[in-house]
């Protein structure tokens, strides 16, 4: 057997998911190959059992879910209120994370606490950010001053969604104190800790009536069929599945022709290769590549796009200086955004009509920012441009696997290649 190394990761996750022997996969293949293909796709079947099987499964439990969900109404809304969940900062700043291991805690009035956040130096100022993404309703955690440690007096304040939502002084002989907060909406919440030479203590962080998604390509997307992404809350259990649609259209993502002092991610096959943003991975997008404080991206929209929407965020714990972010079209200023370490994410549409030369730039020391989710309106059309790769040499009773991707889009399928005869 033969397998390019950066193939395998792209093979592994079609054979998890049953594509590559599923009869839907088997159809599509036989359309763009003919009967040849038809029948080493049976002879795989054969001797591989039914793992295709368990895949569809999986996704069916998924949808399930989500009906069940939506049918039992407040009912079950109410239930999924009283569900603790712990909830992770995606970005803090001169804080260490408590993670709930059982053998480690510091104590506040003389209670242990294995979860939250405690100072990770002597700096006079702390920062934590959670990303709420409106969904949690409540969240409760625990604030005291941590037992024998520095003793200067503090204030803490929480933000939601950069509104000041509340006060609180720190100070050494204080009570612990639950503080239960009414998160309904709201997506980021921020707390800001400043005061000299203190020692304060954040415990149990929990959040109601959201959840911990980790999302999967359990069924991966192409030409000829849907793809399905399954979400599955690390903390409940619950899980539902979302249908990528098949990419029979050829839509390529607007990459730049060139870049000063940052860098495009393209590559989509490789997901060890992205970056974090409000504690979500992204793959696509142009982040930072050095210490520079001036960056641009330029793009030739050849006056052929109406507009540009695109989304600009902080990329998480990466270096945290403030920055100016400025769009031009073809020279011309058409908009301007403060950009900030704590900044929730900013959409932009840029009306790019008659526009040839598209500049995304930001300026400012020591920061960090990602331009991901390009989408854009355009009269142009473009067609599917596929070149072929084989993943997997056909050898005498053996299948193999080639794959087709689209040079333009990105968009790909695979295609059994029949045994070879004695
Ligand atoms: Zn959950
Ligand atoms: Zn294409």
């Amino acid at each position: 057997m033969v397998m390019k190394s950066g193939k395998r990761r792209f093979y592994a996750a079609l054979l998890a998911a049953g594509l590559v022997l599923s009869a839907g996969a088997g159809g599509a293949a036989e359309e763009a190959a003919g009967t040849g293909v038809a029948e080493g796709m049976a002879a795989e079947t054969d001797t591989a059992g039914n793992p295709s099987d368990n895949a569809a499964g999986a996704v069916t439990d998924a949808d399930d879910g989500v009906a069940e969900s939506a049918a039992d109404g407040a009912a079950s809304d109410d239930t999924l209120n009283q569900v603790p969940h712990v909830l992770v900062p995606y970005q803090t700043e001169n804080f260490d994370l408590w993670d709930g291991n059982p053998t480690k805690a510091f104590s506040m009035m003389a209670a242990e606490y294995h979860q939250g956040l405690t100072p990770a130096n002597y700096d006079s100022y702390r920062q934590a950010l959670y990303n709420l993404d409106g969904k949690f309703s409540r969240m409760t955690l625990a604030v005291g001053h941590i037992d024998g440690e520095r003793d200067g007096s503090a204030s803490l304040y929480i933000y939601k969604d950069g509104e000041l939502a509340q006060t609180l002084n720190l100070t050494s002989d204080m009570m612990t104190q639950k503080l239960e907060l009414d998160t309904t909406g709201v997506k980021q919440l921020r707390l800001d800790q400043e005061g000299g030479d203190a020692a304060y203590g954040y415990a149990d962080v929990t959040g109601y009536g959201g959840h911990n998604f980790v999302e999967e390509m359990s069924q991966v997307v192409s030409v000829f069929s849907d793809g399905v992404y399954t979400y599955t809350c690390k903390d409940c259990g619950y899980s539902y599945g979302e249908t990528i649609p098949e990419q029979s259209e050829c839509v390529p993502y607007l990459t730049p022709y060139q870049t000063t002092n940052m860098y495009s991610l393209e590559d989509t096959e490789d997901t060890q290769d992205c970056f974090y943003v409000m504690g979500k991975a992204y793959y696509k997008g142009t982040i930072p590549d050095n210490y520079d404080s001036r960056r641009e991206a330029l793009y030739n929209l050849g006056q052929k796009y109406n507009s540009v929407t695109f989304t600009v965020g902080h990329c998480d714990n990466e270096r945290k200086g403030s920055a100016v972010l400025r769009v031009f079209g073809d020279g011309n200023l058409m908009k301007e955004l403060e950009l900030t370490k704590d900044m929730l994410n900013q959409t932009v549409t840029i009306n790019t009509v008659g526009v040839t030369q598209l500049k995304i730039s930001y300026e400012g020391g020591d920061s960090s920012y990602a331009i991901f989710d390009m989408s854009y309106e355009s009269a142009e059309t473009w067609e599917h441009n596929f070149t072929r790769e084989v993943l997997l040499e056909a050898t005498v009773g053996q299948t193999g696997i080639s794959t087709y991707t689209c040079v333009n889009c990105g968009a790909c399928y695979t295609e059994i290649i029949p045994a070879v005869d004695e």
